[in-house]
């Protein structure tokens, strides 16, 4: 029997960029941002701070993202059971490829490179379940979509919702306790 396969994105699910854009708004505007002022957007969503989306495309600044909180014991357990893909929309960034590529080796040595799926539109992948921040990329799966909360989908609604890794887990449990 096939094993079912899970797509997994990177940013704001495993790899945490919200406190580097915090720095870097600090470093530019002189201010440390509150929960509530970027809380229901992105942080180069503020006004004026537009020019910090360009800091996406400088080379090193996918290198050092912290790991998102038992997304590692998370996915190990995972693969148990399923096919895990790492799905992330890296083509917009020339120069995210070869630093999202060395961070998995460094985070997440046991997905094996035939795993990794570095995208454009996501709207290709075929999956049963997919784990996303972008409501954009679940709208289009054909599985089931799991949204994984971040500071700019708090308002979505239309799918079932993951706050953290423990809850993602808790999914997964009961799925295969069915
Ligand atoms: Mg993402």
């Amino acid at each position: 029997m096939m094993r079912k396969r899970i797509a997994i994105d990177m940013d704001e699910v495993i790899a945490d960029v919200t406190p580097k854009f915090l720095d870097l708004y600090e470093d530019r505007y002189g201010k440390r941002l509150k929960r509530e002022e970027y809380w229901g957007k992105k942080i180069y969503q503020i006004n004026g701070a537009v020019e910090l989306r360009e800091t996406l495309q400088d080379k090193g600044f996918f290198a050092d993202l912290p790991v998102i909180p038992e997304s590692q014991e998370g996915i190990r357990e995972l693969m148990e059971h399923y096919d895990v893909f790492i799905t992330t929309a890296a083509m917009e960034f020339r120069s995210s490829f070869e630093d999202k590529y060395d961070w998995l080796k460094v985070h997440f040595p046991f997905i094996h490179w035939k795993n990794i799926v570095f995208c454009g539109d996501k709207s290709i992948l075929r999956a049963e379940y997919m784990i996303d921040d972008h409501a954009k990329n679940l709208r289009t799966f054909q599985g089931k979509g799991l949204l994984y909360t971040a500071t700019h989908n708090i308002h979505e609604t239309e799918f079932t919702r993951v706050n953290n890794w423990a809850e993602v887990m808790a999914f997964f449990r009961k799925e295969l306790a069915v």
